[in-house]
């Protein structure tokens, strides 16, 4: 599925039962129009009911069946402040979609690693089975976007050589609060605070390889299924995070993603 026009869907938990919901209303005050089923596969049908966003818990509004797929070194002050040159072509890397967590959850910080760091990034969801989409058609495979969190281990993806490991912990992919259907992602400001404080600030009209040249290069080397998550890479300013810690990533137009950080 795709969604032309301006939704917000949340999957949420409240009183032992999953579902997901449009999210309405101002901030502060937002309802959840409960919906029949996962809008990924079925057309979106109310059922009627509404409940408080504030009383329910925001889950990942996505659990990949399939696949994560990351964009290394996209912002070019990015790939600099980690002395790299920006990449000729997307430099592409999987994460589990088992290091999916929830907003709220916790990051947990591995022993193995002293060297945990934040990367506000954009996530975009897709809809339906593609593969070699051309760059003129990737709204239709679009689900929506949402806002993730590519938690890396900076001291194990230099020593490891290729960055599975250091990317791919349980708990490393934080996404949520909501998927944002219909957005134009083309400028939008993102953000990254750690402890209320500001480490990130970018916008993403500053991505080297745009969203849908990202979608049809990806799409020419595997086939994309509904429901896997494209990270679209991190802007300056990454860091590290330790236990005790918060970090919220926000992005204009979708929302804001906040997890703790505890030793594992
Ligand atoms: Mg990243």
């Amino acid at each position: 599925m795709s969604y032309p026009r301006r939704v917000r869907i949340a999957r949420f938990s409240r009183q032992g039962r999953q579902a997901f919901g449009l999210v309405e209303g101002d901030v502060g005050a937002e309802m959840l129009g409960v919906i029949e089923g996962d809008p990924l596969y079925t057309p979106i049908n109310a059922t009627g009911e509404r409940v408080r966003l504030a009383d329910v818990k925001l889950l990942a509004p996505v659990i990949p069946r399939s696949k994560v797929i990351g964009v290394g070194r996209n912002y070019a002050e990015h790939a600099a402040e980690l002395g790299n040159d920006v990449p000729v072509e997307p430099l592409l890397f999987l994460k589990p979609n088992t290091a999916v967590i929830s907003p709220g959850d916790d990051i947990k910080y591995p022993p193995q690693s002293a060297e945990v760091h934040f990367e506000g990034e954009l996530a975009v969801v897709i809809g339906r089975l593609c593969r070699d989409v051309p760059v003129e058609r990737v709204g239709e495979v679009v689900f929506g976007y949402t806002v993730a969190n590519d938690v890396t281990a900076r001291d194990l993806q230099r020593s490891d050589g290729q960055w599975t490991r250091a990317k791919g912990f349980d708990s490393f992919c934080p996404l949520g609060p909501w998927i944002a259907g219909g957005l134009e992602i083309d400028d939008l400001a993102l953000t990254t605070e750690l402890n209320g404080e500001l480490k990130q600030a970018a916008r993403t009209s500053s991505m080297v390889h745009k969203v849908p040249e990202l979608i049809a290069y990806i799409s020419s080397v595997m086939t994309l299924l509904p429901g896997d998550v494209i990270l679209t890479g991190t802007p300056s300013g990454v860091g590290p995070m330790k236990p005790g810690d918060e970090v919220t990533v926000t992005i204009e137009g979708i929302g804001s993603l906040t997890n703790p950080v505890v030793a594992r």
